[in-house]
């Protein structure tokens, strides 16, 4: 039975498969023996392997061992996790912060603790899954709206029966068009109509704002947003979430996210790391100068060699291919040539849109983003995109 998905998959291009690396994460990579150049990675400020980071987790191992032994409330709060969790609040001006395992746990478990069964739920269509699945996890109704499109968000929350629950989510950045939610406007819709706006800013942690602190310094909305989530997998380089907002709120999902209840504690090294992370990123402003200057410059040689790239405002690049078998054909030219950009393909994106998701970082050099540029150039010839 699960040769014959396979099979299925194989035959619509469908199939994925794990490309196992051979070294560290970094803008280039080992895969099969040889050197590629990394176009793939949410790394993007190169802190993956930032020895500050890495220090930071030996000495946190070496004080308070491999594993946190237990859930938070039960036994497996350690001094990192608290250190984290104020270190963070400080650096986004919030009261407090909670953190989480990953982001796939954090929107499962934020999500059904803010609303349920009787609730209605208002996504953009291009949310990512772990919304979605948190969404599902709810039992409350669920209604999508065109991608960024507030006049629709709108025509939906007039229609609700009156005095439900509403809650509007959305990413920050998204992750597979690198483009911004209309946040200011979400968050007059959201006033307008008494509803709730979560938003997921994973990509725009580290990245959007002068400071980093995301996609609400970005449009300037910290002071009127009550709490939003994001992670630390991307561009702090480590793994896990969190959720900033004022302190009754953080200890009210304390009580009720069943993924942070009923889930262990992540290891003291990778709290320890993404401490020193929210250092570097203060302390380090050139990475987020290196970064837009790179996305930049690869963005418009990718355009002028006649890609499209969609409305990307950020170090995520789709390339708009279309056919899951030619964007396929794309990824496979460009890895004879050493470099490595994923085709996206669905259910990640909507049928029609399959692409290659090619992600900048700080730490690429102009010679690497050239040979990218001559890897594209040749390879959409080969395959008649340009
Ligand atoms: C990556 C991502 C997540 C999941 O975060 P993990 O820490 O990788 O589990 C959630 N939301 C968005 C928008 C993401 O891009």
């Amino acid at each position: 039975m699960f040769e014959d998905k396979l099979r299925q998959l194989d035959a619509q291009s469908l199939r994925r498969r794990l490309r196992p690396l051979g070294s560290a994460t970094g803008p280039v990579v080992t895969i099969d023996g040889r050197p590629i150049l990394l176009l793939a990675s949410n790394d993007y400020l190169g802190l993956a392997t930032h020895p500050r980071l890495t220090q930071a987790a030996i000495a946190a191992t070496e004080r308070y061992g491999a594993g946190a032994g237990a859930a938070r409330l039960i036994s497996g709060t350690l001094p990192p996790h608290e250190e984290l969790e104020t270190a963070l609040a400080k650096f986004k001006g919030a009261e407090a912060a909670l953190t989480f395992g990953s982001g796939y746990l954090a929107n499962i478990g934020l999500i059904p603790a803010l609303i349920e069964s009787g609730g209605i739920i208002y996504a953009d269509r291009l949310c990512h899954a772990s919304l979605l699945d948190g969404c599902r996890l709810s039992g409350a109704s669920f209604r999508v709206f065109r991608h960024r499109d507030v006049a629709h968000v709108r025509s939906l929350l007039a229609k609700r029966p009156a005095r439900r629950p509403a809650l509007i989510v959305t990413d920050g950045l998204f992750s597979m068009d690198g483009d911004l939610a209309p946040v200011p406007d979400l968050a007059d819709a959201a006033e307008a109509f008494g509803a709730t706006l979560y938003v997921d800013d994973a990509h725009g942690t580290g990245v959007m704002g002068a400071q980093g602190r995301g996609t609400l310094e970005h449009f300037e909305l910290e002071a009127r947003i009550p709490f939003h989530m994001g992670t630390f997998g991307k561009a702090l380089g480590t793994g896990g979430a969190y959720v900033v907002g004022a302190s009754t709120t953080i200890q009210y999902f304390v009580n009720k996210a069943r993924s942070f209840l009923f889930a262990t504690a992540p290891p003291p090294a990778t709290a320890a790391a993404t401490i020193a992370a929210l250092e570097v990123v203060q302390s380090e402003p050139d990475r987020r100068t290196r970064l837009w200057e790179n996305r930049d410059y690869l963005a418009t040689g990718l355009a002028r060699l006649g890609f499209r790239l969609g409305q990307s405002q950020s170090p995520i690049l789709p390339v708009l291919i279309g056919e899951p078998t030619v964007a396929l054909a794309l990824a496979e030219q460009l890895f004879e040539r050493g470099v490595y950009a994923p085709a996206i393909r669905p259910p990640t994106v909507p049928r029609g849109g399959s692409r290659l998701r090619v992600t900048v970082t700080s730490e690429h050099t102009r010679a690497q983003l050239d040979h990218a540029l001559t890897a594209f150039q040749a390879a959409g010839h080969a395959l008649r995109l340009i």
